[in-house]
């Protein structure tokens, strides 16, 4: 039996509703999902009605950009219940911070000759982390542009001629206060990680000394064979390897929940290594 750990609804930049997502993971039978939304736990109460008439498990998450010395990551965490609480808290000023980098985008498409407007792109978001991905929908609503793919590639990518830095937390403290939360911690789709002039191992090892709990080996984009090595990696250094498809709904066409792009299988036992962390 097989879980996933990493989807998103359109409480962030996924498409179907926190609902559908969980209605989807236990047609194909999965044990478990995480639902992992960009900085918000807005979906997760929808989401665990829908668990609870459903013979599937949910998993409250969240996914934060961080930094780490410079070198960006994102981080998954887990078991982290809506409401007040030091990682909850900071999230509510993430995605304050989003707000304001969206405006700059927003202007910066402007100067650049895409009309469209704040009040367009909040057409597109159905939950309260706002970002790129639904700019990018109201570019395509607009013909401005073919599909989320173009967006980011001509203008929304990082370092593109639209591109706007936000506030991020450092991975030290995404640990922290994820602990302080009583949750864990997990590397999202570690190759996507740029380490400059350190080596990925060396970041795990720093963080896994603050308290990071795992790297998702079983990835979508992961090869087969940098999946086995990334496990292998994880259980050298006392880390779980967690995985999970990355599924964004037609957000990110292709990636299918629970099987990635056919070939995906995260077993049970991440999820219950995963448990066995909790503080
Ligand atoms: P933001 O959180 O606002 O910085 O937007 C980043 C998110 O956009 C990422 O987490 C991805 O889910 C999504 N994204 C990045 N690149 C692409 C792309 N080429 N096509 C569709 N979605 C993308
Ligand atoms: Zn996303
Ligand atoms: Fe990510
Ligand atoms: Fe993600």
């Amino acid at each position: 039996m097989a879980v996933d750990l990493h989807l998103h609804s359109n409480a962030s930049d996924g498409t179907d509703a926190p609902g559908i997502v969980v209605q989807k993971a236990a047609a194909i039978h999965l044990t478990a999902i995480a639902l992992t939304d960009h900085d918000t736990l807005f979906g997760i109460p929808e989401a665990q009605a829908d668990a609870a008439n459903l013979p599937i498990e949910l998993i409250p998450g969240v996914e934060l950009s961080v930094d780490h010395h410079g070198v960006k990551i994102h981080m998954l965490a887990y078991f982290l219940e809506p409401g007040p609480g030091p990682l909850q808290d900071r999230l509510e000023m993430l995605r304050d911070g989003r707000g304001v980098r969206n405006k700059k985008i927003i202007e910066a498409l402007n100067q650049l000759g895409y009309p469209i407007t704040m009040q367009d792109v909040h057409r597109f978001a159905a939950g309260d982390a706002v970002g790129r991905p639904h700019i990018a929908d109201a570019l395509v609503a607009a013909e401005m542009v073919a599909d989320r793919s173009e967006a980011f590639r001509d203008l929304l990518g990082d370092g593109g001629p639209a591109y706007a830095e936000r506030d991020r937390l450092t991975a030290t403290e995404a640990i922290n206060l994820t602990t302080e939360s009583g949750g864990v911690t997990s590397i999202a789709h570690p190759l996507t990680i740029d380490p400059g002039t350190v080596t990925l191992r060396s970041i795990f090892e720093d963080l896994r000394e603050v308290g990071l709990s795992g790297i998702e080996a079983f990835y979508s984009e992961h090869p087969p064979h940098i999946r086995t090595q990334l496990a292998g990696v994880a259980a050298e250094l006392d880390l779980v390897a967690t995985g999970g498809s990355d599924c964004h709904g037609t957000g990110k066409p292709g990636l299918e929940i629970g099987t990635g792009h056919g070939d995906l299988v995260v077993p049970d036992s991440a999820l219950e290594e995963l448990k066995a962390r909790r503080p």
